[in-house]
């Protein structure tokens, strides 16, 4: 059981079924009819759960905080296992992926040891109130865009409950009409950054987009699959006629057609898998020539994870540069000991690279550890 949970239990909120038989089990157990609400498809409808659902939980530590100190029960809530969702529409914060203790992921069913709300690993409280260090601040626009997506779902999820799991041919069937009506695909090509072959795909059935490039879609053009599915085109003809130099995008002001979307994704793959030296998601944008906030937008995950590493090199380049820095000054003072010099700081300092550099405490304290192991008194 316990391995079971830590991996294939992400599949119970989706639409396998595994989840079916779960859920069916479940209601047995528990007497109770609408579990199956509580399943994935009823907010994406049969789009594929590999690439909408996230691997692991993710958490909002501030709704935590509020639901222990209000009573209620600390529960995952489904939005927050979906790949689009970032943050939470309440507080504005990052979902965190991992434990802020241990750094673990969460395992989706918690063993009967750790308590709701609880790491899964080490048991660690999970809710916070505070913003760590490492959480960035959010900028307008993506907090637009997360409340947008919101309340998109929020949307797809009404129709679902009231006519049943949404199937997505109707959305793209209705959209190839939109388009070809205006024969839309190469200027909604340049608007979204999404490239022409792509939405043919689309539109053939023979490529299903992640949800996250679907709505990306929508965003852009400033409809909602939901209107699209009832064939309402307004905004999508509008966004057809428009130019998009004149079109204020909602992600950037640069210019859509200048970035390639396939590019900076291939780019952030090859830091990720470690053919690419890795850099600052800031660092990445100047090299592929586009704002970081596209990069953030058009893949949070992906920029995450870059950042996560970057910071991991960081750490791990100071740790190398400090312990060099240490071996320098024990050569010296060994060094100066055995011709027989007094090892004083200054003649220490003066034997290194950079003097400068026995100001470091580590430097200070080896200095004073090697000289304490000759047989100095302090
Ligand atoms: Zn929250
Ligand atoms: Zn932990």
């Amino acid at each position: 059981m316990g391995v079971f949970c830590a991996t294939n239990a992400m599949s119970l909120n989706g639409s396998g079924t595994l989840a079916t038989t779960w859920s069916t089990l479940l209601e047995r157990l528990t007497k109770r009819t609408d579990l199956h609400i509580l399943t994935t498809p009823w907010w994406i409808g049969d789009l594929p759960i590999a690439r909408n659902l996230r691997s692991s939980p993710a958490w909002c530590p501030a709704c935590y905080v509020e639901w222990k100190e209000q009573g209620l029960p600390i529960y995952q809530p489904l939005l927050w296992m979906l790949q689009v969702v970032t943050t939470c529409p309440n507080h504005k914060r990052r979902l965190v992926e991992r434990c802020p203790s241990c750094q673990g992921k969460q395992a989706v069913i918690a063993s009967h040891k750790a308590h709701p709300g609880e790491c899964t690993k080490c048991a660690l409280w999970l809710g916070s109130e505070v913003h760590t260090s490492l959480e960035q601040t959010l900028d307008d626009e993506l907090i637009n865009w997360q409340e947008w997506v919101v309340s998109v779902l929020k949307e797809l999820r009404t129709a679902s409950l009231s006519s049943g799991v949404l199937s997505w041919k109707a959305f793209f069937t209705s959209l190839a009409r939109g388009m070809e009506r205006q024969k839309g695909y190469s200027q909604l090509a340049r608007l979204t950054g999404i490239d022409r072959r792509s939405l043919y795909q689309w539109v053939w059935g023979t490529v299903t987009p992640s949800l996250e490039l679907i709505l990306k879609f929508c965003y852009v053009c400033d409809t909602t699959p939901m209107q699209i599915m009832a064939n309402q085109w307004a905004s999508l003809e509008q966004a057809i006629r428009d130019d998009p130099a004149l079109r204020p995008s909602p992600y950037d002001r640069s210019p859509w057609q200048r970035v390639d979307i396939e590019r900076c994704l291939g780019f952030l793959q090859s830091m990720l898998d470690g053919r690419e030296q890795v850099l600052s998601v800031r660092q990445a944008a100047m090299r592929l020539k586009c704002a970081a906030r596209i990069l953030r937008l058009h893949f949070p995950l992906e920029c995450e994870q870059v950042t996560q590493m970057y910071h991991e090199y960081r750490k791990q380049q100071k740790e190398k540069y400090v312990e060099s820095v240490c071996e320098e000054v024990r050569n010296a003072t060994v060094t100066l000991h055995t011709q027989g010099i007094s090892p004083t700081r200054r003649c220490v300092a003066a034997l290194l690279k950079d003097p400068d550099r026995i100001r470091m405490p580590e430097a200070r304290r080896t200095w004073r550890d090697v000289r304490q192991g000759l047989g100095f008194t302090l």
